[in-house]
């Protein structure tokens, strides 16, 4: 018998909570609002294996992108007086081009520091990675030793094996993740001011919280590694240094982020 057609969900629910994915981790495994969220609902809905339903899979998939505003950021007006305009009164394609690129290179040049810092930090993982891989191995092959040896329960071999596991994932998954938000959060802040919308809820703002809770619980995890390696931390410290670095130097630059209120995540009781 055919399995009965599961309904495309529909965005408009009251159940999704409008925008809650403009500022999240997009780490949807991870993520408490997934059933709130109409972008997961739409990405996991009834999602082939089979690779011949696939190719009509990938055109709906651009079609509702073509369609929708549920993925894109809308692209921003130059302003007024800034951009030529054609015979019609409106930009040419030239001119809001030139304009984009008069932004970008104004975001560049004030999150000059930020992001490369923010670069460097994802070099340094890798880095940190590849050079002292050996470390969590070891300490894989000591925990069964321990085990096999009834000095530790399974129990809790196993419990440090999660500990060490959700470190990694945490550390990798925000690796380059903290350098794109905070490019957005710059490209962003260049265009509010051109557009003077200092009083509205800004998308800086939102961008550069989510930026920081990347950072923050990065820090998080580099510390708890620290805890599991106690005898080689002299390149975690350098590490957590140039992290903790970069979260000053983002907080200074985006005082209000700390007072940005995401949807869904921020109005938790
Ligand atoms: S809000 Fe949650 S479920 Fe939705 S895209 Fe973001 S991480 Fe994924």
């Amino acid at each position: 018998m055919p399995k009965p057609r599961r309904r495309t969900p529909d965005p408009r629910n009251p159940r999704f909570i409008p925008g809650i994915y403009d500022y999240c981790d997009r780490w949807c495994e991870r993520c408490e609002f997934s059933h709130r969220c109409a972008q997961f609902a739409m990405r996991s809905h009834d999602r082939p294996d089979d690779p011949r339903t696939r190719d009509i899979e990938n055109r709906k998939f651009w079609e509702t992108l073509g369609s929708s505003s549920l993925v894109a950021k809308p692209a921003r007006k130059p302003k007024p007086g800034t951009a030529k305009k054609n015979a019609a009164g409106t930009p040419t394609i030239e001119a809001a081009a030139a304009h984009e690129k008069r932004l970008d290179r104004r975001a560049r040049t004030l999150g000059q520091r930020e992001t490369n810092a923010a670069l460097t930090y994802s070099h340094m993982v890798d880095e940190w990675f590849n050079n002292e891989l050996r470390l969590p191995l070891q300490h894989v092959r000591n925990l069964e030793r321990r085990v096999e040896k009834g000095l530790t329960s399974v129990a809790s071999a196993k419990g440090e094996l999660v500990r060490l596991n959700d470190c990694v994932e945490v550390i990798r998954w925000y690796q380059a993740f903290i350098y794109v938000k905070l490019c957005r959060a710059f490209m962003s802040f260049v265009e509010e001011e051109e557009e003077r919308t200092l009083a509205a809820p800004r998308d800086s703002s939102g961008s550069a919280k989510v930026a920081l809770i990347a950072i923050e619980r990065s820090l998080a995890a580099w510390v708890a590694m620290r805890e599991m390696f106690p005898e080689e931390t002299d390149s975690m410290i350098e590490i957590l240094l140039h992290l903790d670095r970069l979260r000053r130097s983002v907080k200074r630059k985006f005082p209000r982020a700390k007072s940005f209120k995401r949807p869904g995540f921020d109005d938790k009781a």
